[in-house]
């Protein structure tokens, strides 16, 4: 217990460098092949890592991209979701996701999450109108929204899907792979996803041929062959260093996965369930643990308190969109979706990261529990 005491070292929330010390010489290795090939935008090793990525999400076809944001943005752009249109959305998701609405013009239409922390299917109806659109699904954490009902409810109404899957690489929803329910999964590698790069990196995962080449052609300056352009698109290309990298992780997936369901595990048989809220799965989903989320009436102090014992923990997220400064705009005010207002005021995310040691965890457990 004193290894990590505050005046030595900390647990911190998150250790990004523990996950390229395991897999070290194969990543510089990768890197050096990359440095050396003398080829960096779009060549062999993103085209090799779009196949790979597609077969290990069950979805037909893959389009690396720049961001997880610009996936997003540019999934409602090819479905031709812009001014006037509406987008449902769970009020309680990483502003980004609303960003990816309001880029094309579009308005985002909150929806209030259930106690999984996703979207609540059952609040969906109430909120559709003559022009809503589609629904952005956020699988928030790395857990599975509940996609029987939503996608039952896209259906009823004509609804396109456009999923977030920025926190959900490889979760299940009765089997199936999250980004593959709806016409376009959104994905993004920013270094502290649970399949990460270092840098920033995105992709979208669909089923249909013609938008995966739209979107092929859009990320490009709009141009299939070059200097012959089609429309006007973007520069938006995952690069070959960060393709080749992320080939490295994605074939150690199951393992990284297994390593933070043990941790989750131990958390969930660990915690004090009486003094702390819990994560809780639904029926039919997985979850791959991108955040670990208990929930605190007395939360701030609980930061303070863990803090003093050198323990690092995040707020994912302390403002909600609506709240926000940028969203201003939109008129709503404190109180308006007051079930995504609690989460903002109590939720709490624990040190969770690859190569986490056991010692650590027992620390966080220890400290936690004294509370
Ligand atoms: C990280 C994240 C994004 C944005 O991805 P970037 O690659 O950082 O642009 C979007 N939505 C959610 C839910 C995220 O967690």
């Amino acid at each position: 217990m004193e290894k990590y005491a505050p005046q030595g070292r900390k647990v911190m929330a998150n250790t990004l460098d523990r996950g390229f010390f395991m897999y070290q010489k194969e990543f510089e290795d990768k890197a050096l092949e990359v440095l050396r090939s003398g080829w960096y935008v779009l060549g062999r090793e993103v085209s090799s890592f779009e196949e790979e990525f597609a077969e290990y999400v069950g979805g037909k076809y893959c389009v690396g991209l720049a961001s997880g944001l610009d996936a997003l943005w540019i999934a409602f752009r090819i479905l031709g979701i812009g001014a006037g249109d509406e987008v449902l959305v769970q009020a309680n998701t990483y502003i980004a996701s609303v960003m990816g609405i309001t880029i094309n013009g579009a308005v985002p239409v909150f929806v209030e999450p259930d106690e999984y922390y996703q979207l609540d299917a059952s609040a969906l109806e109430e909120k559709i109108t003559d022009r809503t659109k589609a629904i952005l699904v956020v699988h928030l954490y790395g857990q599975a929204s509940n996609m029987d009902e939503i996608m039952r409810i896209a259906e009823k109404y004509h609804l396109r899907v456009v999923e977030d899957c920025a926190q959900s690489h490889g979760a299940k929803f009765r089997g199936q792979t999250t980004g593959t329910f709806g016409d376009i999964g959104c994905f993004s590698f920013y270094p502290s996803k649970n399949l990460g790069a270092f840098g920033d990196g995105g992709a979208i995962i669909t089923n249909d041929e013609g938008i995966a080449r739209e979107v092929r052609i859009f990320r490009n300056y709009g141009s299939e062959k070059r200097y012959y352009n089609k429309v006007v698109g973007a520069n938006s290309r995952l690069d070959e260093l960060q393709a080749g990298l992320l080939r490295v992780r994605l074939r150690h997936m199951d393992e990284l996965e297994a390593q933070k369901r043990e941790i989750c595990e131990k958390y969930l048989s660990r915690l004090d369930g009486g003094k702390f809220l819990l994560p809780q799965i639904r029926g039919g989903a997985t979850h791959i643990w991108h955040q670990f989320v208990i929930r605190s009436d007395r939360r701030d102090e609980l930061m303070g308190y863990l803090e003093e014992k050198g323990i690092g923990t995040i707020i994912h997220y302390p403002i909600p969109p609506h709240l926000s400064e940028a969203y201003r705009f939109l008129g709503y005010g404190k109180g308006s979706f007051p079930v995504t207002e609690r989460y903002a005021d109590t939720v709490l995310s624990l040190p969770l990261f690859y190569g986490m040691e056991e010692e650590e965890q027992d620390y966080v457990i220890h400290w936690m529990n004294q509370f």
